[in-house]
């Protein structure tokens, strides 16, 4: 087998090097922006330019799928979806662990193309391939344990044999963002295919590529054509055509879009699952051990510069620990190194876009302007790339202030003390989200009673969120306005099951026998019922 080689290399002006030339050109190869394209369900002619945020120059131009385009992806979907359903489980789990080979063995292209379409440090890129092959581990290894049929207690005992079959929903539309654009357009999709769905992807417009990508790399594993179909466009357009022509929806993004969403999924009566936004909390006990804190609210904060669902921008820091702590975070952040580079060495990238950006910098201006002081960071960087900004730390936020509630998005965190736990937990509990939360402290048991008191999803005790994002038998998602259903574990392949329960009766039937009156069938049945209960029996 050839060596696989890394996206980097088909840029037309080579390597990307800011310090010799901060504008250079990003543009890719036409022929391997084509390769991947093809791929994508479009008659329209029209392509759209995607820029790269290291520059903000043009990196590939993307065909665009019209509202027919994407009808017939779903008309392809639903003609491949009853084969794809008839092959054995085995059968997909080994195409799963042959994309798990692919994905480990050709990182440095994916990484590489998330790092051009996003602006992210190499490091949080990296998370993404590795995530996405501990997903399509897990599913190909567990899948008889999840979809193999059940049997269940029937109602007359030896009788009644009852059988639980878990059938694919069908068609699956996934609606991914672009903060993690190869492993959320994908990780959602390969329980749907191990369950006999069939996909239809509707990634990011500013993220295509990664997610091609990953779509080239499932059909190298072996996947048959018509099983994972690919379209692109504005959410709002080609949204609705996807909606109308799936049986379930797996979306990712923000809460305001997650209903909208789920009103169009109402209409039709097909199930949703929805990961949304989240204000995510961290609390600081006194008795943490202050270095490892410090060490992972760098990572819970500043990770994609804080473009990730599940990323801390609200830190509650016991009184007796407060001083020595911030201390350690501040000088944490403020040697964190920035920078526009396909390398690895940097800890932290640039933002996606100009919104972004501007989002960042309302919510820091807001916060100042009404007193808000800023311990570490508070600029953005045009000098390393158009959207960068630099890890900042806040002390002083006041519910009137913007960011006190709302989602920033950025690399944002507001830092307050707290006397009691019970006061940080009902102040890490306020608000309408409920996504993730962290607790550093050296006393695990507290750690987790402390958890379980916490409104969301999911809960790290010493870490920032990997422990649960990774840790792919447990579920994950959002409680309140964070979210509905559920990613990973068995209930993130279960959203796109049906039950089936077949009982097939032996013996008796359910009405009176041998010339039974209906009262004396009354009176046996009583009688069994209230033995059934004396045995014992559920
Ligand atoms: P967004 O809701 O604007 O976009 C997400 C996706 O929805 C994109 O593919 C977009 O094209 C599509 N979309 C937009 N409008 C649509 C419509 N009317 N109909 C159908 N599709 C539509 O979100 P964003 O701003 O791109 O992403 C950031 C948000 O995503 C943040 O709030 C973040 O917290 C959330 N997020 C959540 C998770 C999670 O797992 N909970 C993970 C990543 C991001």
């Amino acid at each position: 087998m050839s060596e696989p080689t890394p996206a980097s290399g088909h840029l037309v002006d080579g390597p990307f090097d800011p310090e010799h030339d901060p504008r250079a050109s990003l543009a890719l190869e036409p022929a391997y922006v084509d390769n991947l394209t093809r791929r994508i369900v479009s008659t329209t002619g029209a392509r759209v330019p995607v820029e790269s945020p290291l520059n903000g120059q043009p990196l590939a131009r993307i065909p665009q799928s019209s509202t027919d385009d994407v009808l017939e992806a779903s008309t392809r979907a639903r003609r491949a979806q009853a084969a794809w359903a008839a092959t054995s489980l085995d059968e997909r789990a080994a195409i799963l662990l042959r994309f798990h080979d692919l994905v480990l063995d050709r990182q440095d292209e994916i990484i590489d193309l998330i790092v051009l379409e996003s602006g992210k440090a190499r490091k949080h890129a990296f998370d993404e391939p590795m995530h996405v092959a501990m997903t399509a581990r897990y599913y190909a290894r567990t899948a008889h344990q999840h979809l193999d049929t059940e049997r269940r207690i029937g109602v007359v005992p030896g009788l009644t044999r009852v059988e639980v079959n878990h059938v694919p929903k069908g068609v699956v539309g996934i609606i991914s963002p672009w903060n993690y654009p190869f492993t959320m357009a994908v990780c959602d999709g390969l329980p749907a295919l191990l369950a006999g769905n069939t996909v239809v992807a509707k990634p990011d417009a500013q993220t295509m590529l990664s997610a091609l990508l990953g779509a080239q790399l499932l059909e190298e594993a072996g996947l048959p054509e018509g099983v994972w179909n690919v379209v692109a466009g504005p959410g709002r357009d080609i949204g609705p055509p996807l909606i109308t022509g799936s049986d379930y929806i797996c979306f990712t993004g923000s809460t305001a879009t997650g209903k909208l969403i789920a009103k169009q999924c109402a209409d039709r009566l097909i199930g949703a699952s929805l990961e949304l936004g989240g204000k995510n909390p961290i609390l600081i006990l006194r008795d943490a051990s202050l270095e490892k804190a410090a060490e992972g609210a760098v990572r819970a904060c500043f990770s994609n510069a804080g473009q990730l669902c599940v990323s801390t921008e609200r830190m509650f820091v016991a009184d007796q620990v407060y001083d020595r702590f911030v201390e350690r975070f501040v000088a944490r952040t403020q040697a964190m190194t920035l920078g526009a580079s396909l390398e690895w060495g940097t800890d932290m990238g640039s933002l996606i876009s100009q919104d972004q950006l501007d989002t960042v910098q309302a919510h820091l201006d807001d916060a100042v302007a009404k007193g808000a002081r800023v311990l570490a960071g508070g600029r953005a960087r045009p000098d390393l790339g158009p959207y960068f900004f630099e890890p900042t730390i806040l002390e002083g936020v006041t519910p009137e202030m913007t960011c006190f509630g709302d989602e920033t998005f950025g690399p944002v965190v507001a830092l307050y003390r707290f006397h009691d736990e019970a006061d940080a937990v009902a102040r890490a509990n306020a608000g309408d989200y409920g996504l993730n939360a962290s607790i550093y402290t050296q006393d695990g048991d507290r750690g987790r009673a402390i958890a379980r008191q916490i409104k969301c999803g999911t809960v790290n005790v010493n870490e920032a969120f990997g422990a649960t994002f990774a840790s792919i038998d447990a579920p994950m998602g959002g409680m309140r306005q964070s979210g509905m259903g559920r990613r990973q574990g068995s209930e993130g392949i279960h959203r796109y099951t049906e039950t089936q329960s077949v009982a097939t009766q032996r013996g008796i039937r359910f009405a009176p026998m041998f010339g039974m009156s209906d009262s004396g069938y009354a009176k046996m049945m009583t009688l069994n019922l209230r033995l059934l209960k004396k045995m014992g029996r559920p």
